[in-house]
């Protein structure tokens, strides 16, 4: 699964990782996230991520 990287901050969603401390689950893609799921660096939505 690719990465994708925050454009305002340069945060990686590594979908081998996931984002335990928000409720993800390691192995979720990028595409299968929460549509209220935000940057948990800087916040901004998933609408400003871009594939690596
Ligand atoms: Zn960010």
């Amino acid at each position: 699964m690719k990465k994708c990287v925050c454009t305002v901050c340069g945060y990686a969603y590594d979908p081998a990782v996931g984002d335990p401390d928000n409720g993800i689950a390691p192995g979720t893609a990028f595409d299968a996230l929460p549509d209220g799921w935000a940057c948990p660096t800087c916040g901004v939505g998933k609408d400003l991520f871009e594939p690596e």
